[in-house]
């Protein structure tokens, strides 16, 4: 069985008609799982409600608490906006705490069960900085989630991919001072936000950037998987590797320029998997319906086929 965490309350983070971050990316995506193929292999779990004295502490390793407060009021006093892109809403704060939360159960089933798990949350994350959120994410779930990770007994190292078409500005730079954490990326370059050169190693050595050019398709990537990406997570010998499991790199995603297809992320999976099994997929960008679907389905089924 594959977990996926899931609540309807993450439905209730608006950003407004016309927003590509919007809920139906992830009624697009529950629908697609309970219809596909692999439906009765998929264990549907809800997060632990959000419970402040666990998140807090977290929560203030990777952001500042006059941001957390500023998402509070913002979202408390009717809503508004974090940039020209970002939106909080009334209810913003709290799903947004409850992603976290998801996040954190993640991290706990899939070392508790040493198999993978995805987590099916938003608002995404990895473009959320220390003092501000941007780029439609509002706090850093995929780094909030491996410095809890480390917190756990007997894990040393914990390493992120994140394959979203954008470089995670803002993981990157809550994680590469931490030489327990390695963080990975591959994104389209130059695009948004337009950080990830591959000059930008961490002060350990512990970020790899992989800017791809707009029209890469899988015959570019795969060799940067097989030479570059599994190597450099493999070296690493990670507890625990988290992906950043964006979709917006597929051909059909109406946000950047790269030709991948649903199915490419299956093989993206089994590269992955050849690392470690204990692989936590947490949800980030993809803003084509269908695509985004068909690729967090074609990602399951590489897990599921695996056990
Ligand atoms: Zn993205």
């Amino acid at each position: 069985m594959l977990p996926v965490i899931y609540s309807d309350e993450f439905l209730d983070h608006k950003t407004g008609t016309m927003h590509p971050e919007r809920p139906e990316r992830l009624s697009a995506i529950t629908a697609a799982l309970r219809e596909g193929k692999n439906a009765s292999q998929i264990e549907w779990l809800l997060p632990t409600p959000a419970n402040q004295a666990v998140l807090m502490p977290l929560l203030e390793q990777a952001h500042d608490s006059r941001y957390i407060q500023k998402v509070k009021e913002i979202a408390s006093t009717g809503g508004g906006y974090l940039d020209n892109e970002t939106t909080v809403s009334p209810r913003s704060y709290d799903v947004a705490l409850l992603a976290v939360s998801a996040w954190l159960d993640g991290v706990d089933i899939v070392l508790e069960r040493e198999n993978p798990a995805f987590v099916l949350a938003r608002p995404p994350g990895h473009h959320a900085e220390h003092y501000t959120g941007m780029g439609f994410c509002i706090f850093s779930n995929a780094a909030i989630a491996s410095l809890y990770a480390l917190q756990k007994p007997g894990i040393n190292r914990v390493a992120i991919l994140d394959w979203d078409v954008h470089h995670g500005n803002g993981t990157q730079a809550i994680v590469e001072t931490n030489p327990q954490i390695a963080y990975c990326s591959l994104h389209q370059y130059p695009c948004y936000p337009g950080t990830g050169k591959h000059t930008e190693r961490g002060l350990h050595n512990n970020v790899l950037n992989l800017p791809l050019p707009p029209g890469s398709d899988i015959s570019i990537y795969q060799p940067v998987f097989e030479k570059k990406v599994v190597p450099f997570l493999k070296a690493f010998q990670p507890d625990l590797l988290i992906i950043s499991a964006g979709y917006d790199a597929n051909a059909d995603d109406p946000l950047a320029n790269i030709n991948l297809n649903p199915h490419d992320y299956a093989t993206f999976t089994d590269y992955c998997l050849e690392i470690t099994p204990k692989i936590l997929f947490g949800l980030e960008g993809g803003y084509d319906l269908s695509a985004l679907a068909e690729s967090v389905v074609a990602t399951i089924e590489s897990c599921v086929i695996r056990e």
